[in-house]
Formats: structure tokens, C-alpha cells, sequence
């Protein structure tokens, strides 16, 4: 992809030339030029802004540039200053925020290079700063204002149809409603009725999917999307505001969006029809809040040791951890765990809880056992292979450097002007796509060589560490311990129990997929 130059004179300028200081344009278009070849950046185009308006619709060149910018066709575009993308009000500034940031388009100044894409960058940070300063928060705060006020005149703001219902343009007024889906809103009653009847919210998506119902979209019913249906005032005639608030967390170095559910948020009654009574409604909430087993917000202590590793192969939703309570006949209560995949549809088996912990030491013991022959008996041809890898890689370097001189000579030549400007442009074209070949294969080569040089290492690396697990594992008396020392050698179990014929459920083979945990921050 290649990149744009913006053009434009400020007011500021205008004045300056009027005192006959020269032509701004120009010496800005040779300036940008020049950063452009020092950057070997591919010019594909120089917009001019002829007149000098200072809000979007007095800027054609702008609103043609900022289109393609949203459409995503630059990689970045060069500008004098920030400044000269967006003056004028508030929402010219938000909008061309927007366009940039959402196509990941890049802001290049002779001073500062701004990257959309990297929201740790601390330069974009500064652009975000720069555009609150100009009154793009104002923006933002006038725009919830309007959507809380629309919640209250009872209207759907949702992007979405939600589950039983479609939108529909309010005739004669701004806004949406709902419209009933009639086959939609009978499950929706169903799955009310079934909660009532005590049936809890994994239950009925078993029987959803029993009955072969699909959400829209074609997905299936979980326990969790039947919960979030039954918790959702739409159903009774209301609309809310804050429900959920999507909340940004990092972790592992990763950006996460979740969403939480608020406690308290706006509830205003809807223009649509309700598809239960507010009463019924009022009684599901009252049996979800009176749920057995759901550990409250905040004092939530772990008790599911393998939480966060262990996922099932069959569906690839997380095993989850059960405590099953039975009263034999002698009086007695005896409590014990199962780990379970709780997908509606999958089949797989579940099992004891020390069954898969023993399961697990076994194969811990067999994997410690595998790597200590790789180590004593390394496999021949691997050391070649690397090596091999590491003369081609450095034949790409080579090959992307002369390409780089030639680039930067194409542009000495052009300027001598030895090369016509219809010879150059063949000859940049050439060179950047010899440049981009090189530049892929440098790519996968290198992907290759640290993946042979992960494996390589990998013997002397989890010899240790495993050695710990299968130590201390045992010794470790609570789960959130457990927890840690699995995490310390594991970054994934798959779990696998499938049905054979003729074989008690509980006597089918248990299967263990361990992935070990890489350490990242030394490979090379
Ligand atoms: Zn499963």
C-alpha cells in the first residue's frame, strides 16, 4: 500500500504570503517529497486543497482524501503538521479521528510518525490528546446525552435485532422500535416458562438444541446466552440504557474487551410489546439471584484447579468443574467433583476429578521421559536445517538492502534528470515489488527458524519444569496452588472421552493433549 500527501495553508500562511514570504504550497510539497524518499515511502497521490476552508464541507480535497482513508486505501498519509488534517469544529475533529483510527491509517509529520493501530503508542496517545483538547470528548459526552434521552422517549437504541424481535424505523420521528418475531417470541416464552418450571439455564439450552432451535445467526443455545436472555428487561417491555459496560483489561500484554453486567443501570418502558409479564420477569430474577452455587462478585475463590488450561477437543469450550452431592442409604453425604464439557451439543464424557489429575501426573511422566531421550539422542539433520535457514535468511537481508540502495539511486537519477519520470515510476515499481518478495520470504524464514529453534531448545527447558509440577503438584493443598503450578509448565490440556460401543461411560478412554508453556521473553 502506499501513501497520500495532504496539502492545505493555514490562515497563518495566508498572512505570511500576503508579507511575501513566498509560496507555502510548494515548499510544504517539496518538504513532504523529501521525507517521503528519506522514508522510501511510495507516493500514490498529492492532494492540493486549492481553497482554504477551515470545516470539512469548505475542504473537497479533504472530504476526498478522508473517504479513502475510511475505506482503508492509504497506509498512511503525510501532512505538515496534525493540524492540517483537522481544524475548524468539533465534529470535523471526531470525524476525521475516526476515519483514521478505525482504518489504522498512519499520520506521518516531518517530526512524528502517529500509528491508529498501536493504541500503546505513545504519539498516537498524544494525537488522542491533541483531539480532546479540541472538544472531541464534548462530542462524545453530547452523544451519550442524546442516546440516554432517546432510552427515556422508550426507544431501542441496540445496533442488533435482539433474539425475538426485529427493529423497525419509528415512522415520522427519529429512532427505532421493535417489532415482534412471532416463531422467535414463542421460544423466548418457552424459555421463560422452563425457568420457572425450575429448569435451570443449561437444561434448556440442551433442550433447545434438542428440539434443533438456533439462535439467530445459526448458532446454537448455551447456558450462557439463555441467562442473558432471562435477565433482559426487553422481554417485559422495557428498554435499558448501561446494562452492560464493555470494560478494557490487559493481560498476558494483550488488549481484552469483556463485558460486565452493572447492577444498576436505566430502565425505561418501551414502545414495543412485552412478550412476558413484568410479574413472571420479576420472578426469574428473583431464581437467578437465589441461584445455588454462583459465587458472588468479588469474593470469589478459586476451586477449579485446571480453570483457564483445560479445554475440550471435541468443541474446544472450556471442561468445567461440578460438585456432584449424593445421599447414599446409610445417612451420609458424599460430595465429589466431576470435570465436565458443558456444550449443549458436544458428547464428549465427563470424569472423576482425581481421575484426570491422575491422568494428567501420567502423562506428565511420559512427557518428561520423551524429552529427556530428545535431549540424550538430539534428531539428526535438525542442527543442518537451521543453519541452512539462517544463509537463506541472510541472503534476503542482502537482497532487500540492494534494493533499497537502488530505490534511493532511482531517486538520484530522477532528479539529475537521466531518468525520465515515466522510466522512474517503472523502475520504483520494479524495485518495490523485488523489495516485497524479499521481504515476504525474510518473513516465513524467520517464523521457520524460531520455530526450530523453540523445538530445539525446547528438551533443556521443560525438563525442569515438569520435574516441579510432577513434585510439587501433589504436595499442593489448595486449588488456586494447583492452579499455579500447572501454569507454570502448561499453557493447555485438551481433554478427550468419547462414547465406544459396548464400554461403560466411565471406563472409556480418557485422553490428554498437553501443550507446554514456551517461555517467550528468551527465544531469539
Ligand atoms: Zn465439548
Amino acid at each position: 500500500m502506499s501513501y497520500a500527501i495532504y496539502l492545505r495553508k493555514s490562515r497563518e500562511d495566508r498572512e505570511a504570503e500576503a508579507r511575501g514570504e513566498g509560496e507555502t504550497l510548494a515548499r510544504h510539497r517539496t518538504a513532504l517529497l523529501d521525507l517521503a524518499r528519506n522514508r522510501l515511502l511510495d507516493i500514490g497521490a498529492v492532494y492540493e486543497e486549492i481553497v482554504s476552508g477551515e470545516t470539512l464541507a469548505a475542504r473537497p480535497q479533504m472530504q476526498q482524501l478522508l473517504e479513502e482513508v475510511a475505506a482503508g486505501k492509504w497506509e498512511g498519509v503525510l501532512v505538515m503538521e496534525v493540524e492540517r488534517l483537522a481544524r475548524g469544529n468539533g465534529i470535523d475533529q471526531g470525524m476525521v479521528s475516526q476515519a483514521f483510527s478505525a482504518s489504522g491509517t498512519k499520520i506521518i509529520t516531518p517530526y512524528k510518525t502517529y500509528d491508529p493501530s498501536n493504541e500503546m503508542d505513545e504519539d498516537y496517545f498524544e494525537f488522542g490528546l491533541f483531539m480532546s483538547r479540541r472538544e472531541f470528548q464534548t462530542i462524545n459526552r453530547r452523544l451519550v446525552a442524546g442516546r440516554i434521552a432517546s432510552v427515556k422517549e422508550g426507544k431501542y437504541l441496540g445496533g442488533r435485532d435482539p433474539y425475538g424481535y426485529e427493529r423497525y424505523k419509528l415512522p415520522k420521528e427519529k429512532g427505532w422500535s421493535l417489532r415482534v418475531v412471532p416463531e422467535q417470541a414463542e421460544i423466548v416464552k418457552k424459555i421463560y416458562r422452563w425457568y420457572l418450571d425450575g429448569i435451570g439455564s443449561h437444561a434448556i439450552a440442551t433442550r433447545l438444541a434438542a428440539e434443533g432451535a438456533t439462535r439467530t445467526a445459526g448458532t446454537s443455545w448455551t447456558s450462557t446466552n439463555v441467562l442473558r436472555l432471562l435477565k433482559s428487561p426487553l422481554y417485559c417491555g422495557y428498554v435499558k440504557w448501561g446494562h452492560y459496560r464493555q470494560k478494557k483489561e490487559i493481560r498476558d500484554g494483550k488488549l481484552h474487551k469483556c463485558q460486565r453486567e452493572q447492577k444498576e443501570y436505566l430502565k425505561v418502558k418501551g414502545r414495543h410489546e412485552a412478550l412476558v409479564s413484568e410479574a413472571d420477569w420479576n420472578a426469574v430474577q428473583q431464581r437467578i439471584a437465589a441461584r445455588p452455587g454462583v459465587p458472588m462478585p468479588g469474593n470469589r475463590s478459586l476451586r477449579n484447579p485446571f480453570q483457564g488450561i483445560l479445554y475440550c477437543k471435541c468443541c474446544g469450550h472450556r471442561i468445567q468443574m461440578e460438585t456432584v452431592i449424593k445421599h447414599p442409604a446409610d445417612g451420609s453425604v458424599k460430595r465429589f467433583h466431576t470435570l465436565a464439557c458443558r456444550y449443549p451439543t458436544c458428547n464428549v464424557i465427563s470424569s472423576m476429578f482425581y481421575m484426570v489429575e491422575d491422568a494428567l501426573m501420567d502423562a506428565l511422566r511420559e512427557m518428561l521421559h520423551g524429552y529427556q531421550l530428545d535431549l540424550s539422542a538430539p534428531q539428526p539433520g535438525q542442527d543442518g536445517q537451521r543453519e541452512q535457514l539462517r544463509a537463506e535468511i541472510r541472503l534476503a537481508e542482502r537482497e532487500i538492502a540492494k534494493a533499497d540502495e537502488q530505490l534511493r539511486r532511482a531517486f538520484e537519477l530522477v532528479e539529475q534528470e537521466i531518468y525520465t519520470p515515466e522510466q522512474f515510476v517503472d523502475r520504483r515499481r520494479e524495485l518495490l515489488a523485488r523489495k516485497e518478495v524479499q521481504q515476504a520470504a525474510l518473513q516465513t524464514l524467520s517464523a521457520r527458524l524460531a520455530e526450530l529453534d523453540a523445538a530445539a531448545r525446547l528438551p533443556e527447558r521443560m525438563i525442569p519444569a515438569i520435574t516441579n509440577v510432577l513434585e510439587a503438584y501433589p504436595l499442593a493443598e489448595t486449588p488456586e496452588e494447583k492452579q499455579k503450578i500447572l501454569q507454570s509448565a502448561i499453557s493447555r490440556i485438551e481433554y478427550e472421552k468419547l462414547p465406544e460401543p459396548g464400554v461403560r461411560a466411565q471406563d472409556c478412554k480418557l485422553k490428554l493433549v498437553i501443550y507446554p508453556r514456551i517461555p517467550h521473553h528468551d527465544t531469539f
